[in-house]
């Protein structure tokens, strides 16, 4: 209700109105740029840790997201990458003067740009209008490989017409490696993407999960998109000669 009431308000105001997520842990900045949005036409929802603002991230649509670094809970960077696994809302994340690192490390994981605190709001406010331009231009909503279907923004898969129910983390699997379908990806890339851990000894968890994603996403269907590459890892893919069982 309350979301979709944002929404409603959200398509009448104007043209810069846009839908906005701030996750900050400072109070009193995160309070001051929420007044100044909201009174620009935004919606604006708030986080005050990594935790409840990766939820809030990956349940809701944003135009953008203003992220900073240093977080109770997790980090920025933590948030950005489940959020990168299987979305790209344009994030601005904030940084601290003296930390060249983090603004290289933001942008390399996938940040669209950057403030260093502090900031003016006017600055704050132009940066977000042009990822928001940005933004809706480059975001692909589905993803399609064969008869199988992905809406990255609802969250939900099918093959054909069936949907299939799949945990968060599933999803999250099956939107890396769709995302990049035709790309054989390693256990450890994928632990990386999707668990945010790295899995140098045991991957198994990654197997696991696999076996999971397969069982609900192709084992039931025909043609089969997810096979094992021997000794490299997955690849998501619709092939010309179709096998029995689950590729190589
Ligand atoms: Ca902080």
């Amino acid at each position: 209700m309350d979301d979709e009431r944002r929404l409603i308000q959200h398509k009448r105001s104007n043209a810069n109105a846009m839908k906005i997520l701030i996750v900050e842990d400072e109070l009193r900045t995160a309070d001051y740029l929420s007044k100044g949005l909201t009174e620009q036409g935004c919606a604006v929802d708030m986080a005050h840790n990594g935790i409840d603002g990766q939820h809030l991230a990956l349940t809701h649509d944003y135009d953008v997201i203003v992220l900073d670094v240093m977080l109770p809970g997790q980090d920025g960077f933590a948030v950005l990458r489940e959020l990168r696994a299987v979305k790209q809302t344009p994030v601005i994340m904030l940084t601290a003067r003296d930390r060249v690192e983090d603004r290289i490390k933001g942008l390399h994981e996938g940040a669209d740009d950057y403030l260093i605190k502090p900031f003016s709001f006017l600055e704050l406010l132009a940066r977000l209008q042009a990822l928001n331009r940005r933004g809706r231009k480059q975001e692909p909503m589905q993803l399609r490989i064969a008869d199988l279907q992905i809406d990255l923004l609802a969250r939900k898969a099918f093959r054909g017409s069936t949907r299939i129910d799949l945990t968060a983390k599933e999803f999250a699997l099956l939107a890396v490696l769709a995302r990049r379908q035709g790309e054989i990806l390693s256990k450890t890339a994928i632990a990386e993407l999707v668990w945010d851990m790295n899995f140098d000894s045991n991957t198994n968890v990654v197997e696991v999960a696999i076996k999971r994603l397969r069982d609900k996403i192709d084992v039931p269907f025909a043609p089969k998109l997810l096979h094992t590459i021997r000794g490299m890892g997955y690849v998501m893919e619709l092939r010309d000669m179709q096998g029995e069982g689950q590729g190589l």
